[in-house]
């Protein structure tokens, strides 16, 4: 060996190895867990985002923090994943899994210390997952399909601490009602179910309401307000002269070219707008503009019309009344049109809506949520979509589990039974995982300002004696039978949150060697211990 350095890689492109590539990324996971951890539970705190525009979110949604602070760290980045990751597959628990996976990097470092090798703690924690998975299977309990007041109870633990608070009930009951009936042989698609916001009245005022509700009011006040047995035409073009993408020229030198030109305009929509009147149309809705002459050859028609409706908002008009959403002008007849008994513009405060109900399809369902700010409204959306993705959770599967964290320590109990069959090693890592797992009703109860220690050991002695489903119930801060205090959560969720935590903390902890190449740009250090603002200096 000579001290001579050889250069293997361009100057911008850094690298860590060993126990120093290890370490940093357990930190910025960690760093990430702690982050959303306050948040956990009903008496968790909420988080105020502010973007470089100065825009604000408040939230106390897991997924959403993430998402909102473009972490860059490329560990941190993972956790984000599962986050990612939890939300599309369960809509729930993404708190719950990004704390777990740092939890596990946590104890893993205890092990490490230990001189443990990364590949043997690995092992470990894989078997402890796949075991984890088959006591949860043991564990939960069956519900049938029309038990209302179970998936009643499940929303509501969904939606516990997450601004929905008073109107929960209410919530849950909408939830439950929309969820049934969008139901069919072929399952459950969630995209039959439109979320719509309105400012103005209070939350209690949200409403399920079986159609469409659109963001929109039509385009001109002598149109009517109402229509009975809609006709509506879906339309994917202008209904205007001017084409903005083609850059026109006209050269015109005298007045009766100038009228001759705007005769020629008028024409044009008068013609578009006679052939839509022929076709029998007494509704359109369109993706594009409608200008003026046209907004007033149509409410002399008696056609109601709104302009610039979001593509996946004609997407959900096309399904809700069997319309199909045309190109052009010429496909334009019956055949293509939707049908629904009643399509009104209603004012709800400084909001205007345009409500199509009676649909062909009874399927197409809207939960009008209304509240006083868009940031009540953000948060009471986030809330009812956890609650949307776990009674479907627990619908498709049938299984839910105790929450409160009795699932949790019930877990870990079993499996550090089972780590007693194991050779030295990955038995303590198994015992880690057990001991991660507890991080649920531990941060539960530190966040409610109760005792963790007490909780914990209260916790553990009861399901030692027997009680599999005692868990922390924050309405009364006691220790109880978690689903007779109906704190239940879908199978679903735990699965998930488990599965995606220690692929990660497994794929974190078997990294030794970090060559981030930083592109040249000043001043991003991917691999700086910590991150912006977080006190630490460039590693
Ligand atoms: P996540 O993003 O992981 O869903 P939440 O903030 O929604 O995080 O908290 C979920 C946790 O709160 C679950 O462990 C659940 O069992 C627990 N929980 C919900 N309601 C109660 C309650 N009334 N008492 C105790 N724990 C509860
Ligand atoms: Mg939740």
């Amino acid at each position: 060996m000579t001290d001579k350095q050889i250069v293997l890689t361009p100057e911008d492109v850094q690298r860590l190895m060993g126990k120093d590539a290890q370490r940093t990324n357990i930190l910025a996971a960690k760093m990430v867990a702690d982050i959303v951890k306050t948040t956990l539970g009903p008496k968790g705190m909420d988080k105020m985002l502010v973007s470089p525009l100065g825009d604000i979110v408040i939230t106390n949604d897991g997924v959403t923090i993430l998402e909102e602070m473009q972490i860059e760290h490329p560990a941190a980045k993972m956790m984000v994943e599962i986050a990612k990751t939890q939300e599309t597959e369960v809509g729930d628990g993404t708190t719950t899994a990004v704390m777990l996976a740092g939890k596990l990097l946590e104890n893993a470092e205890i092990l490490l210390d230990k001189k443990i090798h990364p590949t043997v703690i690995a092992k470990g924690y894989r078997l402890a997952s796949e075991k984890s998975q088959e006591i949860l299977k043991e564990l939960a309990l069956r519900i049938t399909p029309d038990d209302d007041e179970i998936l009643r109870q499940i929303a509501m633990t969904a939606m516990t601490g997450k601004g929905a608070e008073d109107a929960k009930e209410k919530f849950s009951d909408i939830i439950v009602k929309a969820v049934k009936q969008i139901q069919d042989s072929n399952g459950i698609d969630i995209n039959n179910i439109k979320i719509e916001k309105s400012k103005g009245d209070g939350i209690k005022d949200t409403s399920l309401i079986s159609g469409i509700v659109l963001d929109k009011d039509r385009v001109s006040i002598d149109m009517p307000q109402v229509v009975e047995n809609a006709k509506i035409a879906l339309i994917d073009f202008p209904i205007e002269v001017k084409n903005p993408e083609i850059d026109t020229k006209v050269s015109i030198s005298s007045p009766e070219q100038l009228q001759g030109f705007l005769d020629q305009e008028e024409r044009t929509i008068k013609n578009l707008v006679g052939k839509i009147k022929a076709s029998g149309a007494n509704v359109i809705f369109c993706q594009k503009g409608i200008d003026d002459f046209a907004q007033y050859l149509l409410s002399r028609e008696r056609i109601y019309a709104c302009r610039r409706v979001s593509r996946s908002d004609m997407e959900k008009l096309a399904k809700a009344t069997s319309g199909k959403i045309v190109g052009n002008l010429n496909e334009l007849s019956e055949r293509e049109f939707g049908f629904s008994q009643r399509v009104e513009e209603i004012k709800h405060g400084s909001d205007t809506l345009t409500y199509i109900t009676g649909c062909k399809n009874p399927k197409a369902l809207t939960i009008l949520i209304h509240g006083g700010t868009s940031h009540v409204i953000d948060e009471i959306e986030r809330a009812i979509k956890d609650g949307l993705g776990d009674v479907i959770a627990s619908l498709k599967s049938g299984l839910i589990v105790p929450g409160g964290g009795a699932i949790e320590i019930e877990v870990a109990k079993r499996l550090r039974e089972y780590s007693q069959g194991l050779s030295g090693r990955e038995q303590l890592a198994v015992e880690q995982f057990a001991s991660a797992l507890e991080c649920v009703p531990l941060t539960l109860a530190e966040n409610a300002g109760l005792d963790p220690i007490d909780t914990l050991t209260e916790l553990k002695s009861r399901h030692d004696s027997g009680e599999k489903n005692a868990g922390l119930n924050l309405f009364t801060n006691k220790i109880e039978n978690a689903i007779e205090s109906k704190i239940i959560e879908p199978l679903k969720i735990k699965t998930q949150a488990i599965n995606s935590a220690s692929d990660v903390a497994i794929m974190i902890l078997r990294i030794d060697d970090v060559i981030a190449s930083t592109g040249g740009k000043k001043g991003i250090n991917p691999m700086a211990r910590g991150m912006p603002g977080m006190g630490e200096g460039e590693y």
